[in-house]
């Protein structure tokens, strides 16, 4: 096969092949859609990849005096089908059409790409998720790195300014794009978005800011709060998202809404982690369990549950605002009778996001403009409703609300409101909207009416009873007479079709008035056509209002639902501080709340201020420490975000990082569990952190030896307690509770259980001091290990809490040789080297060892060997 392009143009290909390569050449990256005829065709590579992704059988096709080249193609009807699929499988597809009809074609017909589809670009509604944006990010700069996300669907667009490449990564986290954008020959940054390389120059600031004045009109970027030099890499990358846009729809991208300039200021930053492991948009293992998100999301409508993901994922940090969204819930709370009726209205209306989306760029049918129509409907009602609503967010919200309703009345006024989905078979605009189509329609039904006469006239002139004047598709309209009677058939009849048991005829007044028919229904679907798409026109001219209404909307429905929210699971509005400081009284974990039967669920306590910083929690396996620990984190940040919280009183002082480490045993996120990857995300925590902070470590420390472990985690809580965040550390090393003993802001608390005889039950309430038994042997027996185990761990574990590591000498001794392995984390001091002598560092190594051998087991050789081995220990 000879590659497209270059040498082969030379070797005479046929005009078809050369137009191909010419439009190719424009379009390296993406599978080129080549439209023949019916058909859209692959040629050359194209061709072998698209037959492989699609299970498409490859042929070949002549080109002149070249050789073959090989073809596969997919019907025009089928293709968003085939279009969609190689989208899933993360490649981008140019459609080019014929841009004139063949007739018309002087030579080889004109054609061209007239979009590309890509993962971060589509507008098809089935590839798109109601509940969430479908960005496409470009990414400029080194940090600060500049953000331009767009989403094509709802027409957003937003610039974002971030500091690090940490950031970065927190950003693209929340924005969850399909595709992003960086210079080529950038380095790519990984993730499940397609990444789109585009020319260095196209990232020139000053690009950017021509752009901008371009398609907004504005007279300079400053407008949108831009400033030339320190926001250059803001206007960098908005020059290389414009400018994708513009490649992949050359047609433009109309309803693109004006930048909104974010500087990320009263956004809390929210790491990967802690998004995760508090389970915010999604279980930590999918398919499992809720996140907060399906519990909070009581939206009516898609804009409303895309508003609210956004919000999840981006809690606010500055109090004022937070209280102005606490109010309006609180304000909605109160007002049951006023929410549930916005909310019964909510109910009915669509994606007017995407339906502007779909209008703007012509791909809106009859039932997208009725569904916006019917829409907009409710809105003088859901208008009514704010009349004299109070809370500022609320007013603000109503203040200048526009409810569209000469948008509607021009929709009514023209659209039949039972139109079908096409226009292809009229049908589509009422009666009485135009003169000129209600006397085509008049034409016409006075034809089928004479021709619906003729049965009966036919009948009386041959004495056939049983003929008939039919209709179909492919024929038209005919006399059908049955074989018996063919003999009084007239001679006037023109035999057109033969059926088993009949004739079909045509007579030269029934062809004639067929004519009319059809003529008529010709120029009424033509005239359909235009009044529709003078309609869609006028429509799309009212975008940005239908987008700016489209906006209140979401908010409204978002407060609306989160007081929603509030009342059914009866939540508290949460009390604000500036100071670092948290008491909740009767918190409860609001998604574990909801899996247990309500009145199971066992509320706690947790107070954090400025004697107590930090609470060590431990307690047996599945006592609730991971719960009571996440439920704080959820609550503060549920605060934040806006919405009120599952507890019966709660003070929350604002926090401006929450972090959260879950160790590698409770990480079940696949692949994560080195014990590398913890410490880099514990030490991610520790650099970051500040005195306003929240910190929550579940089990950290788990994926190395339990020295090593203990020591870390000593260590950990010694600097965080040094700091002043304000922390929750669950543990299994019972040797931090005498820790907890020595720093004078730290405490112990645990989860309690009760022995019932052999057995336990778990309690789940939180209480001062420190649990110093493991239940493990209880909760293996619990968990169905058969008795004889069950009996002979608990013979071992009797053994081992007597003697010399026993849990009975554990909290004093064992904190003590923990403490002396501090030195391995620590500068030497003049301490140290005093002690040397008594805690080698080699010698905890050795007791380790010498703790793992079974002398019963050992033959001669492997105890000299094990001999060895605990004498280079010490000499380390
Ligand atoms: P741990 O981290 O101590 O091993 P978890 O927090 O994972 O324990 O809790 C184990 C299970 O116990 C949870 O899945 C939940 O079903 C139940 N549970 C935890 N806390 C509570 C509580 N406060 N009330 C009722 N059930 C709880
Ligand atoms: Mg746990």
């Amino acid at each position: 096969m000879s590659p497209p392009g270059g040498e082969g143009r030379a070797a005479g290909h046929t005009p078809l092949i050369a137009q191909y390569l010419d439009i190719k050449s424009r379009h390296p990256d993406a599978l080129l859609f080549f439209r023949v005829g019916d058909f859209y065709e692959m040629f050359f590579e194209d061709a072998e990849e698209g037959s492989g992704l699609l299970g498409l059988t490859l042929t070949s096709r002549n080109n002149g005096a070249s050789a073959d080249v090989p073809l596969a193609g997919v019907p025009v009807k089928a293709a968003a089908e085939y279009v969609s699929r190689l989208l899933r499988a993360g490649r981008r597809v140019a459609i080019c059409e014929q841009l004139e009809e063949a007739a018309e074609a002087d030579g080889i017909v004109r054609r061209d790409v007239v979009e590309v589809i890509t993962p971060g670009t589509v507008l098809e509604d089935t590839l798109l998720a109601d509940d969430r944006n479908n960005y496409v990010v470009a990414v400029s700069g080194t940090g600060p790195f500049g953000v331009a996300a767009a989403d094509l669907s709802t027409g957003e667009f937003e610039l974002r300014s971030i500091p690090t490449t940490e950031a970065l990564l927190d950003e693209l986290g929340r924005l969850e794009p399909a595709e992003i954008v960086v210079p080529e020959g950038s380095e790519p940054f990984t993730g499940p978005w397609l990444v789109t390389a585009r020319p260095a120059w196209r990232f020139e600031p000053a690009l950017g800011e021509e752009r901008l004045r371009e398609r907004f009109g504005v007279a300079s970027s400053a407008g949108f709060g831009l400033r030339s030099d320190a926001d250059a890499h803001l206007l960098s990358a908005a020059a290389a998202a414009l400018a994708y846009l513009d490649e992949v729809r050359p047609a433009g991208v109309d309803h693109l809404r004006p930048p909104r300039v974010d500087r990320e200021g009263g956004i809390m930053y929210l790491d990967g982690m802690t998004r995760r492991n508090l389970e915010l948009v999604e279980p930590l293992r999918v398919g499992e369990g809720s996140s907060l998100l399906d519990l909070l999301d009581r939206t009516r409508t898609p804009m409303g549950a895309r508003l609210l993901r956004r919000r999840v994922l981006r809690p606010l940090v500055d109090r004022a605002a937070i209280e102005r969204r606490l109010s309006a819930v609180a304000e909605l709370f109160e007002a049951r009778a006023r929410r549930a009726e916005i909310r019964r209205r909510l109910a009915g209306v669509r994606d007017l996001e995407r339906l502007a989306a779909r209008i703007a760029t012509g791909r809106a049918g009859p039932r997208d403009l009725l569904g916006l129509g019917r829409s907009v409907e409710v809105l003088p009602g859901v208008q009514e409703e704010l009349d004299d609503v109070g809370s500022p967010a609320l007013v603000a919200l109503r203040d200048g609300f526009d409810a569209l309703e000469d948008v509607r009345s021009r929709i009514e006024g023209a659209l039949d409101p039972d139109a079908p989905p096409t226009l292809k078979d009229g049908g589509v605009i009422r009666a009485g909207h135009s003169e000129e189509l209600d006397g085509l329609r008049a034409t016409r039904t006075n034809a089928v009416d004479v021709i619906a006469g003729l049965q009966a006239r036919e009948r009386e002139r041959t004495g056939i009873d049983s003929l008939k004047v039919g209709f179909n598709r492919v024929f038209g309209y005919y006399i059908e007479v049955s074989k018996a009677k063919l003999d009084r058939v007239p001679d006037d009849y023109v035999r057109k079709q033969t059926l088993t048991n009949a004739e079909r005829y045509l007579t030269p007044e029934l062809k004639e008035w067929e004519a009319r028919v059809l003529g008529a229904e010709d120029g009424i679907v033509r005239l359909e056509t235009r009044l529709f798409q003078e309609l869609r026109d006028a429509v799309a001219a009212e975008v940005p209002r239908v987008q700016a209404t489209a906006r209140r909307v979401a908010e409204i429905d978002l407060f609306a639902a989160l007081a929603e929210v509030a009342e059914r699971e009866r939540y508290v509005r949460p009390e604000l501080s500036d100071e670092p400081v948290l008491s909740i009284v009767e918190g409860r974990h609001p998604v574990v709340e909801s899996t247990v039967a309500r009145e199971r669920f066992v509320p706690n306590d947790v107070t954090l201020d400025a004697g107590l910083r930090v609470m060590i929690v431990t307690g047996p396996n599945m006592a609730g420490k991971s719960t009571v620990l996440r439920q704080v984190g959820l609550i503060c940040l549920m605060a934040q975000i806006g919405s009120f919280v599952p507890a019966s009183r709660a003070l929350v002082g604002v926090c401006d990082r929450v972090f959260t480490r879950v160790g590698a045993s409770d990480n079940l996120a696949a692949g994560m569990s080195t014990f590398m990857v913890e410490m880099t995300e514990t030490a991610t925590i520790l650099n970051g952190a500040t005195e306003r902070s929240l910190v929550l470590l579940d089990e950290i420390g788990r994926g190395t030896s339990t020295y090593d472990g203990v020591s870390i985690a000593w260590a950990v809580t010694e600097h965080l307690h040094e700091l002043g965040a304000r922390t929750v550390f669950a543990t299994h090393y019972h040797e931090l509770v005498g820790l907890a003993d020595t720093l004078a802001r730290a405490a112990a608390f645990n989860v309690a259980v009760k022995e019932r005889g052999r057995d336990i039950v778990f309690l789940h309430r939180l209480r001062p001091g420190g649990s110093d038994r493991s239940y493990g042997v209880h909760v293996g027996r619990l968990a169905g290990l058969p008795p004889a185990v069950v009996g002979r761990a608990a013979r071992i574990l009797r053994e081992l809490e007597s003697g010399p590591w026993g849990v009975g000498g554990r909290g004093a001794a064992l904190a003590e040789r923990a403490r002396g392995q501090l030195s391995l984390f620590e500068a030497p001091s003049a301490r140290d080297a005093e002690e040397g002598d008594r805690l080698h560092p080699g010698l905890t190594a050795a007791l380790e060892r010498l703790r793992e051998l079974d002398p019963d087991h050992l033959t001669p050789l492997e105890a000299l060997r094990a001999l060895a081995e605990l004498k280079a220990d010490l000499d380390a």
